[in-house]
């Protein structure tokens, strides 16, 4: 009797991030943005800082363990290349989405003035830096700054040692299973906190983002919001639908949890954690989704690539600059090895489009015109970001279970 009257969750969280919603409203109509910047805010920092304390060791831990189930490093191979080849397509894909809402919505967008704009693009970083950059030169240094590449290439590494050291390698073998336990138990009262953590993350953004602020970039907010949606139902529902087997309807309901904490943090990485829990719960393989999620977190950004998509549009059309169809063919391209390089943390989107822009030669200021609002596009895009992830983990898992009873028969 007791059990059936608990909430759920989902459910909980959904309530932390409506009444985030409507304390932010009321801070924002009283004048009090700044209480919820200074005495809300810092509550939402220590829930995500928790979050990201433990993924390094969850994913170290359920990589190794799961190598080590696995023993065999032509299945890792598979998974792997599989992941990848989704990863790339879909966000190719979305980048085309991006681009044809915002030529839909083009005559729609404010045109904003360009003269005295100012923006220091990061230094860009070069395929072959990004290569190099996968392999750790160090032990430590990857988990203590959460590359989560680096993290990964330890496990894979570890796993395989284990599998060679043989009997010797037995004992590390049971302390890392034991380690992956106790992480994971560690993880479940972590997200306990996630209503609150939810409501704090969200209070003080719709606090601080009043009406205002979006202004003359409603329209451009809109197309993406609109592209976001697009590709999330389109693509995901399909995708997880013909080679999951798991209906779209159940997986966005699974995936609510998640995709709330996607969009109040801004952080895949950040939401890693509680996108673990929602891929398991949807039918996704602990060894398979414990690889291809923290993969998912680094390399997998669908809701970015849509967003550069549409702010390469929009800050064309402010320049007065009409893109010809080969400059948005190179968009595509740039936007989806961008997406690559673009590290699971708020704003790091944003930080990234001026690769693309340089790619077709736009003024990289242009970016000062939509960084107000970044925070906004951010959620959206770190939503679908993560559940192109789980969609990922459930196609993996079904193709390998498959792929598994055909050798057994
Ligand atoms: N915040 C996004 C994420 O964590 C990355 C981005 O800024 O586009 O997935």
């Amino acid at each position: 009797m007791q059990k059936q009257k608990k909430l759920s969750l989902a459910m909980q969280i959904f309530i932390g991030l409506a009444l985030g919603i409507v304390a932010g409203l009321i801070f924002m109509l009283t004048g009090k943005a700044e209480w919820a910047e200074s005495y809300i805010r810092p509550f939402g920092t220590i829930f995500l800082n928790l979050l990201k304390f433990i993924v390094v060791p969850i994913v170290l831990t359920s990589i190794i363990a799961g190598v080590i189930s696995m023993s065999d490093i032509r299945k890792v191979g598979s998974i792997g290349w599989k992941t990848v080849v989704y990863y790339m397509c879909t966000t190719a894909f979305a980048v085309v989405i991006g681009l044809i809402l915002a030529n839909v919505f083009k005559g729609t967008f404010h045109v904003l003035q360009t003269s005295g704009l100012e923006y220091e693009a990061a230094d860009s970083v070069s395929f072959m830096d990004t290569l190099v950059n996968i392999f750790p030169s160090n032990f430590i240094q990857p988990m203590a700054d959460a590359t989560m590449l680096q993290v990964i290439v330890i496990a894979l590494f570890f796993g395989f040692g284990i599998i060679v050291a043989g009997e010797k390698g037995k004992a590390l073998a049971k302390g890392i299973n034991s380690l992956a336990d106790v992480s994971m138990a560690v993880m479940t009262m972590i997200l306990k906190l996630s209503p609150f953590g939810v409501f704090c993350l969200i209070t003080p953004v719709v606090a601080v983002n009043g009406p205002e602020i979006l202004g003359s970039l409603a329209m451009v907010l809109l197309a993406a919001y609109i592209a976001y949606i697009i590709h999330a139902v389109v693509v995901y529902s399909t995708t997880v639908r013909t080679l999951g087997g798991v209906s779209p309807l159940k997986f966005f309901k699974g995936m609510a949890p998640a995709m709330i904490m996607g969009f109040s943090s801004a952080s895949s990485v950040g939401t890693l954690p509680l996108n673990l829990e929602c891929a398991e719960k949807l039918g996704a393989r602990r060894d398979v989704a414990s690889f291809v999620l923290p993969l998912g977190a680094t390399i997998n950004m669908d809701g970015t690539a849509i967003y550069q998509g549409v702010c390469a549009i929009f800050i064309a059309t402010c320049y007065g600059v009409n893109l010809t169809l080969g400059q948005m063919v190179t968009i595509v391209l740039t936007a989806t090895l961008a997406s690559i390089g673009t590290a699971g943390v708020p704003g790091a989107g944003m930080v990234m489009l001026a690769m693309v822009l340089q790619s077709v030669g736009l003024p990289v200021e242009g970016i000062a015109l939509v960084a107000g609002v970044d925070r906004i596009f951010d959620m959206g895009r770190t939503t679908v970001n993560i559940t192109g992830d789980a969609a990922c983990s459930i196609i993996i898992s079904r193709l390998e279970s498959k792929k598994e009873a055909k050798k057994a028969k």
